[in-house]
């Protein structure tokens, strides 16, 4: 019992402190440049606000695999190890540090408005590709930089 209450109150000193922190003039709020300076080495930018809310469009995806159907066809046959639309949305977009091995295959799209129009959840094709792009590019920029 006194072992729970010492650490109630150990933990009530610690959330004291933490309060104080935030209110001291002396302790200045880092925040996103720290963030930036802590995360952009491994892969991880900031979202702009218009892709913060773009977001839930970009995460609808049911694999239900239409766009697959749309994507293979007689000019190009079927494989298993062909990055399609579906895997666009499903995977490719979902880890940020991933997106530098995904590169190739998120310069190579084009045509993805004919697969948004058979994608029965409306999947926002174009802006997962336009978000890793500028990711992408953000990345390079911070890579250069920490090379200098
Ligand atoms: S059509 Fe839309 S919901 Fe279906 S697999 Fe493709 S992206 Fe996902």
């Amino acid at each position: 019992m006194s072992k729970r209450i010492f650490a109630l109150i150990f933990l009530g000193w610690r959330f004291f402190l933490h309060f104080l922190k935030k209110l001291s003039p002396f302790h200045p709020r880092q925040g996103i440049e720290a963030y930036r300076a802590n995360y952009e080495a491994e892969g991880l930018t900031t979202l702009s606000a218009p892709e913060r809310a773009a977001f839930p469009s970009f995460e609808k995806c049911v694999a239900c695999d239409a766009c697959v159907h749309a994507y293979f066809g007689p000019g190009r046959p079927y494989s298993p190890l062909q990055a399609t639309p579906r895997d666009l949305a499903l995977c490719l977009s979902r880890s940020m540090p991933d997106y530098p091995s995904a590169r190739q295959v998120v310069e190579g799209w084009t045509g993805l408005d004919r697969f948004e129009a058979v994608c029965p959840r409306g999947v926002n094709l174009r802006g997962i590709v336009a978000l890793m792009k500028r990711h992408l590019e953000t990345y390079d920029r911070s890579a250069a930089d920490r090379r200098r």
